[in-house]
């Protein structure tokens, strides 16, 4: 169904409007929502422009999708009571939303146990329900079911392809998916929203490496979507055959969200003779797309926009549930606008990422973002000696390190079955004893955990080790027995 409403044709072509656009020109994407599937088109959106109370989406959008969901969606409604509010006090201001509790995991999970298979969250009848995603469940707390309807597909489709667009992306083009379309969102995603910009898409996860490279020569890909050590594996393989990777012909590297230095981009994009592009997603639909800058420009890093009429996505103080300032980091918390089969709202994603403010990012756009190659997981934690170790705060340090290029992490008992920590690093040629002896020694400030630490030069060695599809591949392997 098409709205009359919607209206793409007066998008400016750069992303989002910039600060001196007319009104009648700023990008509004998706605006309207049929009202829990009777037809009634409702306003959503009147702007894209974050107010600057409310910097993370478009407020109107959001609260008119709220008040709609509250009456609609026992979830929400039971999100209410638990953050004490009515529907009305929630949306009162910016300040008042921030006391609405974050949908978890465990709310999502639990909802759906009561109801199978989709919650008591579904808005649409189940006939309309087109497309199920389930996130990966590799934490162990079960898997999330998420679903759209057919046209939330529609939207979400348009509304991905427009962030394609803003990195290059169009007919012209040839993508080689090396993500499996399978039960997750990721892969089949993607497909749709590549397909919606035109391009021709080469569904090559299913095939060997050896496979996906001929295929790559073979219709002239342009764009290879993959995990970052999967880009990796790929260089290393067409470099055995031969060929550098660099005379492929891919121009664009998409890569999927993790903590990447900025050393690996830089040699990366020499490597290949490409420019990196990062995107940000999750099963519960909560997405950012690097813009035209990609993931590094000029020496600093880029940025993952969002669309501000598509999503409001909030980064909050993890310990006060605040907003945190320009250039902050904090728990990312997302809401999609334009999902009327699962509205959700605040949905905890667990990533811990730095706020880029309207109109921060050098590219001008005055959509919101977060920092590219700079997202961690905040839950992750391991206790090693009895000592709390954080991941993030580890990499944290480790990425800080100019001749750090890459790291593993491996928990292990020795023969004594003493508890120990082997922290592998892919060191810049020519560094060696004194990085490690060097890295060893903050670590053990920071964490107050001893850390063997060996540093490895091979970088193509390294990258067979550690290639795998996994969406977000683990750096860190905990083999000790009963945990
Ligand atoms: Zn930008």
């Amino acid at each position: 169904m098409v709205h009359p409403s919607e209206d793409h044709g007066h998008a400016p072509s750069g992303l989002g409007a910039r600060a001196g656009d007319q009104p009648h020109q700023v990008a509004r994407g998706c605006q309207v929502l049929r009202d829990g599937g009777r037809g009634e088109a409702l306003p959503l959106s009147r702007a894209s422009e974050p107010s600057a109370a409310f910097a993370f989406g478009d407020w109107q959008g959001l609260t008119a999708s709220f008040v709609r969901a509250a009456r609609e969606s026992p979830f929400v409604a039971a999100q209410l009571e638990r953050s004490g509010l009515s529907a009305e006090q929630a949306v009162a201001n910016p300040p008042a939303w921030s006391r609405l509790r974050p949908t978890r995991k465990h709310d999502l999970i639990a909802d759906q146990d009561g109801a199978p298979p989709y919650g008591s969250r579904r808005c649409v009848p189940a006939p309309e329900i087109s497309l199920v995603v389930e996130s990966s469940g590799s934490t162990g707390k079960g898997r999330e079911v998420h679903y759209l309807s057919r046209d939330d597909l529609g939207r979400s489709s348009r509304a991905w392809a427009r962030y394609l667009e803003e990195m290059g992306i169009g007919a012209e083009d040839v993508v080689a998916l090396t993500f499996p379309i399978g039960m997750a969102g990721g892969g089949v995603r993607h497909w749709y929203a590549y397909v919606e910009t035109g391009a021709k898409v080469l569904r090559v996860g299913g095939l060997s490496s050896e496979r996906k490279l001929d295929a790559i020569r073979y219709y002239g890909a342009t764009t290879l979507v993959a995990t970052p050590a999967y880009v990796d594996r790929l260089a290393v393989i067409c470099a055995e055959s031969g060929c550098p990777p660099g005379e492929l012909g891919i121009r664009r590297l998409v890569v999927a969200t993790q903590s990447l230095s900025a050393e690996w981009i830089e040699e990366t994009e020499r490597l290949w003779g490409a420019k990196l592009f990062e995107w940000y997603g999750t099963s519960a639909g909560i997405a950012a797309f690097c813009c035209r800058l990609g993931m590094a420009a000029d020496g600093r890093r880029g940025t993952l926009h969002w669309n501000p009429a598509v999503a409001a996505q909030e980064v909050v103080d993890p310990r006060s549930g605040d907003p945190v300032a320009d250039g902050q980091r904090g728990e990312l918390l997302g809401t999609p606008l334009i999902n009327e089969a699962e509205p959700l709202f605040r949905v905890s994603t667990g990533d811990e990422v730095r706020f880029v403010a309207p109109r921060s990012c050098p590219c001008g756009s005055n959509w919101p973002g977060i920092e590219s190659g700079t997202v961690r997981r905040l839950d992750a934690m391991f206790k090693v000696k009895g000592i709390n170790v954080w991941p993030a705060q580890v990499e944290a340090t480790l990425l800080e390190d100019r001749e750090v290029l890459d790291y593993r992490v491996r928990i292990y008992q020795d023969g004594g079955k003493r508890e120990r920590v082997r922290l592998e690093v892919l060191a810049r040629p020519g560094h060696g004893d004194e990085l490690a002896e060097r890295v060893s020694r903050t670590l053990q400030g920071e964490t107050g955990i001893s850390f063997e630490v060996v540093a490895n030069h091979d970088r193509e060695r390294w990258s067979q080790a550690t290639a795998g599809e996994a969406a977000k591949a683990s750096r860190w392997v905990d083999e000790r027995i009963g945990t």
